[in-house]
């Protein structure tokens, strides 16, 4: 048994965040616990994330239940499983999400989480090296972000398109409004990745008082009546245990968070029971309220050659694309995964855009060890709703920590979602039908233009649509029945525990979650803090 003061389950986007900012104490003696191994070649990288999200290495390669609204599919549910968790294996955009996100958060009862009260965490985390005002973006932090230019003449075309059906240029959507078309923000600078593991850990490596521990899975929470102690954790099989004098914050994102809380005994008792579990504590939210974008990837064939990676990134295209990243550190390699992006209302009269549409320079298909570029060439834009209504959920099957938990997504069970997903799909094609795009030669594959009414857009969408990878909201903050925090991150009924990460998310923000789930890693360290 080894003592600290506070011990984090996790080194992910949040958890890296929390050991950093409570070990700059040298009064706090902190143990860093990460299943995964301490990096990966293809993480620094930025196309690497192609390399890994398909990677047991580095990957924990979950998957979802099949339901009939993805036709019997089970999709992929990638998860990063190393230093820095999802941040060293994702897409790289950086996106906060609206003003409106976080105030409704506040107005569900969650005080201190309004966009005034987060925007300084966000300002605190990045290092933009972008314009924009000084109000919204933060110039010393330790993720560095960068908004390259449209370099390439497609993206030119396209913010071109988009201001042709009505969607304006707007270069900054972290500033002060999100609407429009932009190049994104990403998370790279010097065409490296900018991970929680490289930000926030490597420059604190040699703290005494911060002992990072790899290879190191949790498997249960050590409690004292309902006071959280400790972890026990095995690596390499074998068994440890270590203490915490202050508390344990758990980060293991939205699918690990509620699977250890269950294996702990907190969580529903029924469903505990059955496999065995001692009841600690009755928990009825746990692993309930899961959202994730449901998005499909329409397919556009473009005849004007040497405009799409498909042309460039090929063959001796490839070769050129590896030159040019070795000494511009620019191109396919240096890709965040959807270069350009817009923002988008769904009708007039809404307070702020409610649809994302993501457009990718190539075609990719399957490939033995993961999506590769595609003979054909073409573009693919991603088209959804960002802030869906349908909810899942995520429970434990068995009492092995190694067994993975049942993801149940339940997609387009809210009719909404269904509608707004059409009407995303639609706005797609009209930007990839406007004028601007005619000298490209665009050819609508998918859905195809056979599929006009809204039922046949969505029966397409069933069998086609994937996630984004941002499943949040499985151990929810708030104060109702369902909630496992509360504002502060307590876990409600147990002292010394919290949890900080995706998971406690009421409500998916209107993006990518990687920027949010950091500044809940920084908002949680504050509160730690300011609670000793
Ligand atoms: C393929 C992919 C692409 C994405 N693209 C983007 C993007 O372009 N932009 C964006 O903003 N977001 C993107 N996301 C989402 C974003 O990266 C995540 O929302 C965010 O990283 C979640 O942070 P987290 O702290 O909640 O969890 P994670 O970052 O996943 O961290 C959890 C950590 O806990 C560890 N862990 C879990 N269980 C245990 C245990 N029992 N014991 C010890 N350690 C444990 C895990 O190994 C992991 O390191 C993407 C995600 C993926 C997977």
């Amino acid at each position: 048994m080894m003592d600290y003061d506070y011990i984090v389950v996790g080194a992910g986007s949040a958890g890296a965040v929390v050991a950093n900012r409570l070990s700059a104490d040298p009064r706090n003696k902190v143990l860093l616990l990460e299943a995964g191994p301490a990096s990966h070649p293809w993480s620094r990288v930025p196309i690497g994330f192609a390399k890994l999200i398909n990677n047991p290495a580095a990957n924990w390669l979950y998957a979802s239940e099949p339901e009939a609204n993805t036709k019997g599919r089970k999709l992929p549910v990638p998860r990063g499983r190393m230093l820095g968790g999802s941040s060293a294996i994702n897409g790289l955009a950086f996106v906060r999400g609206q003003a409106q996100d976080f105030d409704t958060w506040a107005q569900m009862g969650n005080q201190g989480w309004a966009y005034e009260n987060v925007l300084p965490f966000f300002k605190r985390m990045e290092s933009y090296e972008g314009g924009g005002d000084d109000a919204f973006h933060g110039r010393d932090g330790p993720i560095r972000v960068t908004n390259p230019p449209p370099r390439e003449p497609l993206f030119a075309a396209l913010i071109k398109a988009a201001g042709e059906v009505g969607i304006a240029h707007n270069p900054d959507y972290n500033g002060a409004r999100q609407d429009g078309i932009a190049m994104s923000q990403a998370s790279i600078a010097g065409g490296r990745r900018m991970s929680t593991a490289h930000c926030y850990l490597d420059p604190i490596r040699k703290r005494p008082n911060l002992h990072i521990e790899t290879d190191a899975l949790a498997e249960a929470l050590l409690l004292d009546g309902k006071r959280c102690t400790g972890v026990r954790y095995s690596v390499g099989g074998t068994p440890r245990e270590a203490r915490a004098a202050r508390e344990v914050v758990v980060s293991g994102g939205s699918i690990n968070s509620p699977q250890l809380l269950e294996l702990s005994g907190i969580g529903q008792p029924e469903r505990l029971k059955a496999l065995g579990i001692e009841v600690r504590h009755a928990l009825p939210g746990v692993g309930e309220n899961l959202r994730d974008h449901y998005a499909p990837r329409t397919r556009w064939a473009i005849g004007t050659k040497g405009v799409t990676y498909n042309d460039t990134g090929r063959g001796l295209g490839l070769v050129n694309q590896a030159l040019r990243y070795a000494f511009l550190r620019q191109g396919m390699l240096a890709m965040v995964a959807a270069p350009i992006r817009a923002f988008v209302r769904s009708r007039d009269g809404l307070d702020a855009p409610d649809l994302l549409l993501g457009w990718v320079p190539m075609l990719t298909e399957a490939g033995p060890t993961g999506p590769r570029i595609a003979k054909q060439s073409g573009v693919t834009c991603y088209a959804h709703p960002m802030r869906p209504e349908s909810k899942g959920h995520i429970h434990i099957t068995s009492a092995d920590p190694r067994r993975p938990p049942a993801i149940n997504f339940n997609f387009l069970s809210s009719p909404v979602d269904a509608e707004l997903t059409a009407r995303a799909i639609r706005i797609a094609r009209a930007v990839m039908t406007a004028p601007a795009m005619a000298t490209l030669q665009v050819t609508e594959m998918a859905p195809g233009r056979d599929r006009t009414t809204d039922e046949e857009i969505i029966d397409w969408v069933k069998g086609a649509a994937e996630t984004t990878y941002h499943p949040v909201g499985t151990c929810k903050m708030g104060s109702d029945a369902q909630a496992v925090v509360d504002a502060r991150l307590r876990v409600h009924g147990i002292t010394g525990l919290r949890v900080a990460d995706a998971s406690i998310m009421p409500t998916l923000t209107s993006g990518n979650t990687n920027a949010p789930s950091i500044m809940i890693g920084e908002k949680a360290a504050d509160m730690v803090l300011a609670d000793r």
